[in-house]
């Protein structure tokens, strides 16, 4: 039974219905009946052909549904299936359990086609079940969004470090959920006075519209899509703060040598999570009532609803239903 998709076929094209007929499932396969399907920036970066890549694409890579064939799964488990949906499985970064650093990482929706369909078939390891607590569609943007912020911030903070999060959208409301449930001190950085409201209601302490101050974080994470000051920036980090880069910006960053001898500071880079740190940041999540928020539209408006996150309108993440 062929799979019945939504794809773009070339640069910057809307998405048209795209049917295909997948491979046979391998071992270790399942096939998953998807419900609910999160957009993230990737994927608009990916359907304007920002990052190359082969057309047809179809976007797609916060998916949750039900396992309906294959083995490693009970069948009628609900699962989760982020950016990544392969990996050797033999190499140092597999065999610690940090699949997403593997050197043959395979993409869900690049090189593959992703989730804007009914169904999908992927290797077991990367399909993660989904707590009970949690709700399909808020919990969809969590597969991608929500363990790209949850990732550094296990890594570089605990409770009463002091995290700034730069942009409130997709990945910062996540980001300022995640940091206060975690007890840290959350400051929250944008570019608009009018986020102030929601940015405390998902968990800010502080909240800042231009530079912050010097002196005053652990830990930054730049979820933005414009190149701050880095000057500015790693002025704001206290001794051996961290500034870690999470938005996928065109710009380069210019780093100014003497912002990261002085205090002795890092800068960082992070993406995603492993299938067992996903697993963990869904547990978190669903022990601490973390979900994002969404705006919900069927399948069949995909168009509209990724037009919506490539214009920033999104409050905070569009989910596709099936
Ligand atoms: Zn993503
Ligand atoms: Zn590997």
């Amino acid at each position: 039974m062929p799979i019945h998709a939504h794809a773009a076929l070339a640069a910057k094209a809307k998405l048209q219905p795209f049917e295909y007929e997948p491979r046979p499932l391998a071992p270790g396969q399942v096939e998953i009946v998807i419900s609910h399907c999160g957009i993230c920036h990737s994927d608009v970066h990916l359907v304007d052909g920002d990052w190359g890549g082969v057309f047809p694409v179809v976007p797609g890579h916060e998916i949750i549904g039900t396992v309906v064939a294959g083995d490693g799964i009970p069948l009628g488990t609900r699962v989760g299936v982020g950016w990544q949906c392969g990996s050797c499985g033999s190499c140092e970064w597999c065999a610690e359990g940090e699949e997403r650093l593997c050197m043959a990482s395979q993409a869900t929706c690049m090189g593959n086609y992703g989730g804007f369909a009914d169904r999908i078939r992927v290797d077991h390891r990367f399909a993660v079940p989904i707590p009970a607590g949690l709700d399909s569609a808020s919990a969809a943007p969590l597969l991608c969004g929500g363990i790209t912020v949850y990732t550094p911030l296990r890594r570089y903070a605990k409770a009463g470090s002091r995290v700034a999060v730069v942009g409130i959208g997709g990945l910062g409301h996540l980001g300022l959920r995640f940091a206060a449930a975690m007890g840290c001190e959350v400051t929250a950085i944008s570019t608009r006075r009018d986020k102030e409201g929601e940015a405390k209601a998902f968990g800010a302490h502080h909240f800042v519209v231009g530079d912050p101050a010097a002196n005053s974080f652990d830990l930054i994470l730049n979820t933005a899509h414009f190149s701050p000051s880095m000057e500015v920036y790693l002025q704001a980090l206290r001794p051996k703060g961290v500034f870690c880069q999470l938005g996928a910006s065109a710009e380069p960053l210019a780093v100014p040598p003497f912002g990261l001898i002085v205090g002795s500071k890092t800068l960082s880079g992070s993406a995603i999570g492993s299938p067992a740190g996903i697993a963990e940041m869904l547990r978190f999540a669903a022990n601490h009532g973390i979900s994002a928020q969404v705006e919900i539209l069927p399948m069949a408006r995909c168009n509209e609803a990724l037009d919506r996150t490539r214009r920033n309108l999104a409050r905070y993440r569009m989910v596709l239903a099936a």
